[in-house]
């Protein structure tokens, strides 16, 4: 497949889309990202994402390298030059390249590379029985709301879930409070009211997480975002959300039943609900 990226002013064949080699992302994970989903032609909440990633670049002292509409331009023209209908599109904005010193020169030209891939689709039998969970001692660094390209620790989280023979790892703070995923958010269902951690250092802000409580109060559900537990009584549903899973069941924790270990009804409901949300995209 002939993918097209885009790096630094053009559009390049991918095997030819090249960055220099003292780029700051790659020397020190100097950068910040974005991950879009497109449907059918027609991007997820693209506004939210813009904001992250300008809240993002702000977070790190760097301003958009481009204006907001050029870059959403630019989202849309990568989309274009790839032949997916439904795609994730990866906009990742580094410092720039530069002989390797920390301080970086304010003059620096940032790098922005942007590709469009297939939006995967989580396979019949994750749906069927849930993804399953391995929990750790949350490692990262204390700056979990910017969406850094800095992303060793939430490797090393999959690797680990994955030699468990699970799906992803989720970040418990010192309390044994219930953080996020490596790649996902995650909510319980606890005495019938849908339960997140709140949006705080340790958490990023998802699309999806946010899309989902929007969802879950439209549909009659209360919401709470509160630090929470796995050992709490009356918990009987865990779900992950993110935008290449949208919502999907946790069934399995540590090796053990998440409640009965089946997908639970409001698991079931919401992704049902936000798939209709995604799908509705198609026919704007
Ligand atoms: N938390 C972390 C740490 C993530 O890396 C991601 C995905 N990039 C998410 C949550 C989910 O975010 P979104 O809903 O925007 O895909």
């Amino acid at each position: 497949m002939n993918l097209i990226a885009y790096v630094n002013n053009r559009f390049l064949p991918l095997e030819k889309a090249t960055i220099h080699i003292e780029d700051r992302g790659f020397q020190f994970a100097d950068g910040v990202y974005e991950v879009v989903a497109c449907i059918g032609g027609y991007f997820l909440d693209l506004e939210p994402h813009m904001d992250r990633l300008e809240r993002s670049c702000s977070a790190i002292g760097m301003t958009l390298p481009r204006s907001r509409d050029e870059l959403e331009e630019l989202v849309r023209e990568t989309w274009k030059r790839n032949p997916y209908a439904d795609a994730m599109v990866y906009v990742q904005i580094t410092r720039g390249a530069a002989p390797r010193t920390h301080l970086a020169s304010a003059s620096l030209k940032p790098t922005l590379v942007i590709t469009s891939r297939a939006l995967p689709k989580p396979d019949d039998k994750k749906l069927a029985h849930g993804a399953s969970g391995i929990t750790l001692r949350d490692f990262r660094w204390k700056r979990c709301d910017i969406k850094s390209i800095a992303l060793l620790a939430s490797v090393m989280g999959k690797q680990e879930a994955h030699r468990q023979g699970a799906d992803e790892a989720f970040w418990l703070d010192e309390n044994d409070h219930v953080l996020e995923g490596c790649s996902t958010n995650i909510f319980a269902v606890i005495d019938s009211t849908l339960v997140t951690h709140p949006l705080d250092h340790q958490v990023l802000g998802g699309i999806i997480r946010r899309m989902l409580i929007h969802i879950a109060q439209d549909a009659g559900l209360k919401v709470a975002e509160h630090p929470w537990k796995l050992a709490t009584t009356n918990l009987s549903e865990c779900m992950l959300t993110s935008t290449t899973n949208a919502v999907l069941p946790i069934c399995r924790m540590d090796g053990s039943m998440v409640a009965n270990g089946t997908p639970g009804p409001v698991a079931t409901q919401l992704r049902t609900l936000m798939l209709q949300a995604m799908d509705k995209l198609r026919h704007s």
